[in-house]
């Protein structure tokens, strides 16, 4: 008689090994899985050895496999067994960390993590705050609430509608999106967020945005943040970080280095120097559920200023255990509060940092045979990105013979690769390839190639 335990077991131990056999997706309409969801109408209980099995069958049978070595996407990586250990271990002892007292252990795991990532950023202990969030857009919205917090004070009493002049803020037309719907949120709205063009590396254009901020102060607006990409989205680019924080101490502005992607690539010295300059920065996000190949929602929010941090959050609450305004809750975003911090102090204690380094770094150069394999076959590489992200397009897409998505579409329905497309100025749709899957091989890349040749070859017979 096999316990839930068993059944979890066996369904953790297998999928890893099974991926690469699998396929990665499955097309299905949402009409067939709300069918199939009928039978649960939470009527009579079930037993939960088969309910595990169940779900698990849900999960395999309609899930996009992040964690198959085929998935070349979007930032999400295939991860660890520490994190889903630990998250197992969350969910047991349901430690609630919106004050110290109730979660001591939880707490300090996560300060402890934090400390470490924070020094490899370069920050000067003990002056700095950090914290855990439910991922990269909850850290870039800390930011920007505690940016205003200390260049605009009277933003927290009075609101928005007070300030005479309104606070700009600057980022690339490359940055991520997660920042217009947090302008939108705190009450700047969309016009407080200038987009400046980028330049032929998909880098924020200084010029440009040195004349927008003069031109901005002329108007009568305060230009009050500037934001960093490293890594956008689309091209793995890396924003010139050193001119960025000289600019912003010049026009006295908040700089924020949106890392969610390649911060954590502040541990590897061979790929640190192409994040120099986030030390110089007044906060920055990462997020541990990319690079860092643990579970989703983790991610992670630095700063110097602990002062605005207790100006933009801080509140007495009288039915809580401790009104002390260090405690988690007067000083995040977030009340009650998950252990997020535990599957990355798990997967770093597990592993140790040299594995986790090396795994960055080989796929770096994964998307560098990648980027060798493509051009050896016709294709054409339009961009330079030294964390992974590699965008390529075809002399038969640029002379419209079949379009970019197409070739994506066609290449899903093969079952054993997922990648994506963007829209970049210059190029149109382009393929956009990431390695965030440790068990994606050069053999993997090879095959990707050669179903990419294939269909171009199917496409023009
Ligand atoms: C992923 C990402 C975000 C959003 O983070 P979530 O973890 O999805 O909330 C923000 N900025 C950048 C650069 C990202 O890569």
């Amino acid at each position: 008689m096999k316990t839930t335990w068993n059944v979890l077991e066996e369904i953790v131990r297998a999928y890893p090994g099974g991926l690469s056999s699998a396929s990665i997706s499955n097309q299905v309409a949402p009409e067939v899985i709300r069918e199939s969801l009928k039978k649960y109408d939470f009527g009579k209980p079930l037993p939960l050895d088969l309910l595990t099995q169940e779900v698990s069958d849900l999960f395999s049978k309609w899930s996009l496999h992040v964690s198959h070595p085929g998935y070349l996407g979007l930032f999400i990586p295939a991860t660890t067994e520490a994190s889903v250990v630990a998250d197992a271990l969350v969910a047991l002892y349901n430690p609630q960390l919106a004050v110290w007292s109730h979660a001591p252990a939880a707490n300090e795991i996560e300060s402890h993590v934090l400390k470490y990532i924070s020094g490899k950023i370069g920050y000067p202990e003990p002056e700095t705050f950090s914290n855990f969030t439910s991922g990269g857009s909850e850290a870039n919205h800390t930011a920007l609430l505690v940016a205003l917090a200390k260049q605009v004070p009277a933003y927290v009493n009075e609101g928005v509608c007070s300030l005479e002049r309104r606070p700009m803020v600057y980022m690339s037309v490359a940055g991520h999106n997660s920042f217009d719907k947090i302008v939108k949120n705190i009450g700047l709205g969309l016009k407080s967020l200038r987009k400046i063009e980028t330049d032929d590396t998909w880098r924020i254009n200084l010029a440009t945005l040195e004349s927008q901020i003069e031109s901005d102060i002329s108007a009568g607006f305060r230009p009050a943040v500037i934001i960093g990409t490293a890594g956008t989205t689309a091209s793995g680019a890396i924003d010139s970080l050193p001119e960025l924080a000289a600019l912003a101490k010049k026009y006295n502005m908040w700089f924020h280095v949106d890392a969610a992607w390649a911060g954590a690539a502040v541990l590897s010295k061979a790929l640190r120097h192409h994040l120099s300059g986030i030390e110089l920065s007044d906060s920055v996000t990462i997020d541990a559920h990319k690079w860092f190949s643990v579970a989703m929602g983790a991610g992670m929010f630095f700063t110097r200023h602990p002062e605005a941090v207790q100006v933009a959050f801080g509140i007495p609450a009288v039915y809580m255990p401790s009104q002390a305004q260090t405690e988690p809750y007067a000083t995040t975003l977030q009340w009650s509060r998950r252990c997020i911090g535990l599957k990355l102090f798990m997967t770093l204690a597990e592993k140790g940092e040299e594995a986790l380094i090396a795994q960055m770094e080989y796929q770096c150069k994964l998307t560098g045979h990648l980027r060798d394999r493509l051009t050896a076959s016709g294709w054409k590489i339009v961009n330079d990105s030294p964390v992974g992200v590699l965008n390529f397009t075809h002399p038969q897409v640029l002379s419209g013979l079949i379009s970019a998505d197409d070739l994506r579409n066609r290449l899903e329905l093969g079952g054993e690769f997922w990648l994506s497309t963007v829209p970049l100025p210059r190029h149109g749709k382009v393929l956009r390839a990431c390695v965030t899957s440790f068990h994606t091989t050069e053999e993997h890349l090879d095959r990707v190639v050669e179903q990419l040749n294939d269909q171009l070859t199917n496409y023009s017979l």
